[in-house]
Order: C-alpha cells, then sequence, then structure tokens
C-alpha cells in the first residue's frame, strides 16, 4: 500500500472507530491534507467553522495567513501536511478537552508513522503539549526541540505560535512570522 492509500485507510477505520465526543456535534471530521512525502508536518489545535464546513484542514483566515507564510520561505500548501491533534470541531470553537485530545491520539500518530516526517511543527500550545506536555509555548516557540520515542518517526520538533492567535495581535504576530523563517534553517540543520 502508498502512502497515498495507507492515509485513506487510516481516516476510514478511525472515522467509525474514533471515540471522540465531538462527533456528537461537529458536521464531519477533518482529515489532514497536503503531501504525504513531506518532510514537515504541521499540527493544529482542533477545526474551526470553515474546516467544519469544507473537511479540509486550515482553510479559514488562520489558514491563509499559515498559506502566507509557507510562500515568505518559498513553500506552499502542497509541499507540506498538515493535520489537528482533534479531528472535529469543538462547538463555538472552544478548546479540545483532555478526554476529546486523547481520543484523537492515536489517529495522529498514525499519520505521523505513515508520513514519516523530518520535522513535526506545533502550531500553538495544544499541539505542543501533546508531545511536551510540561513545556510553555511562550519559552519554547521558534525552538528547536527534540525528543525521541519508538511511536514518532522523528526526533526533531518545532513549536509556533497559534497562527489564529497572532493574527490579530501585532506583537505575536512579529514574533511567529521570525520564527517562521528559521524553519529552512532547521531542516538544513537536522539534514547533517
Ligand atoms: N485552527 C486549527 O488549529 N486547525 C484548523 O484546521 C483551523 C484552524
Amino acid at each position: 500500500m502508498d502512502k497515498v492509500e495507507r492515509l485513506k485507510e487510516i481516516n476510514n477505520r478511525w472515522r467509525q472507530q474514533c471515540t471522540c465526543a465531538l462527533r456528537e456535534t461537529a458536521t464531519q471530521p477533518v482529515f489532514g491534507h497536503g503531501n504525504p512525502d513531506a518532510d514537515i508536518v504541521f499540527i493544529g489545535e482542533a477545526p474551526g467553522k470553515k474546516e467544519d464546513e469544507t473537511g479540509t484542514p486550515f482553510v479559514g483566515a488562520a489558514g491563509k495567513f499559515l498559506s502566507k507564510m509557507l510562500e515568505s520561505i518559498s513553500l506552499s500548501r502542497e509541499d507540506i501536511y498538515i493535520t489537528n491533534v482533534v479531528k472535529y470541531r469543538p462547538p463555538n470553537n472552544r478548546d479540545p478537552k483532555p478526554k476529546e485530545k486523547s481520543a484523537c491520539r492515536d489517529w495522529l500518530l498514525e499519520e505521523l508513522q505513515t508520513i514519516e516526517p523530518k520535522l513535526i511543527i506545533c502550531l500553538g500550545r495544544h499541539a505542543l503539549n501533546d508531545f511536551f506536555p510540561l513545556e510553555q509555548i511562550s519559552e519554547t516557540h521558534g525552538k528547536l526541540l527534540t525528543q525521541a520515542s519508538s511511536k514518532i518517526p522523528t526526533k526533531y520538533f518545532f513549536a509556533l505560535y497559534h497562527p489564529a492567535a497572532a493574527l490579530y495581535n501585532g506583537s505575536m504576530r512579529e514574533v511567529l512570522e521570525k520564527d517562521f523563517k528559521e524553519i529552512p534553517k532547521i531542516l538544513k540543520k537536522i539534514a547533517k
């Protein structure tokens, strides 16, 4: 089975078996999207309204901002793979609860095991804390983090402020745009 087939199988199986309570209120699951051979996987928090409607991650305002930042480092959405910690939209975009995150956790791990990225980029604290429960996004953003795990095919992680949080916050936005520019350097560094 190639990666596209494997991802299809994972998504079809998890859409049946996922016990996340958000299934009750969401329109549909929002599957990961992008290049299955990507070196970089971006992980967001949970789908918003637009994503819930379309079934595609990061298609709203935060997604457009992310696409612009990708362009600034000569990448496009076709070069990366993007997914979320939680695959169903929380009502009124509230924070996902610990139980909702853990219900979707093995789904995310199977995606990562299929894509085998070189670098995992955590967008915001929910994605960061899924892998580094004790870290603070305000401390770790813009830094290369390492953690070896038998379940995750890379040890390299990079945390960024979530684009939705930074979009309308001038100082956070500046920090995010500056951190984003580090991505090509990080990729070079870990390739050595
Ligand atoms: N924010 C997220 O964390 N994920 C999306 O898919 C969209 C907005």
